[in-house]
């Protein structure tokens, strides 16, 4: 344990990022946040009580300086994330469902089967479209990736 390099939590220093653990927090220009010259993300420190606050993320994630490293405060809120994909999988279901029960209950007049192509052509596009943007929204709800892959560092594969 390197005890002798730890450091308090300054306003103005420069200290590894929580977030990716790889890039510096530095103090952002006539801003009171910091700035990560690696991820990006965008932080706010508190001083008096030694933790740091993820600023750009709709759900929080906070971490507790320790003189030398970050230590997660946040715990995955479980039911959030239930009650999230609950919603995504409606977002994603629930409208080319909509279109699919117009298409049947009012099918094209022709029997052509090109005209029977475009309905379940918009099924699906309406799909792909809800499901590439559950996808986006998610991936920019999940900065977790770096920090759950520490929960295993340090494990060794042979129990003692
Ligand atoms: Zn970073």
């Amino acid at each position: 344990m390197s005890e002798s390099t730890a450091k308090p939590l300054e306003a103005n220093g420069v200290y590894l990022c929580p977030v990716c653990r790889h890039g510096q927090i530095a103090p952002m220009v006539l801003m009171d946040t910091y700035a990560c010259n690696f991820c990006r993300h965008i932080l706010s420190l508190d001083v008096v009580h030694q933790t740091a606050r993820l600023e750009d993320s709709a759900m929080t994630f906070r971490w507790q300086w320790t003189g030398t490293n970050w230590r997660s405060l946040s715990t995955p809120p479980v039911s959030l994330t239930y009650t999230a994909i609950m919603l995504a999988i409606l977002l994603v279901t629930l409208p080319p469902a909509l279109i699919w029960l117009g298409y049947r209950i009012f099918p094209p007049l022709s029997s052509d089967p090109r005209a029977h192509w475009f309905p379940l052509f918009w099924v699906g596009l309406t799909f792909f479209a809800h499901l590439l943007m559950i996808l986006r929204i998610f991936a920019g709800l999940l900065p977790t990736t770096p920090f759950v892959g520490l929960h295993f560092r340090g494990r060794s594969h042979r129990v003692p």
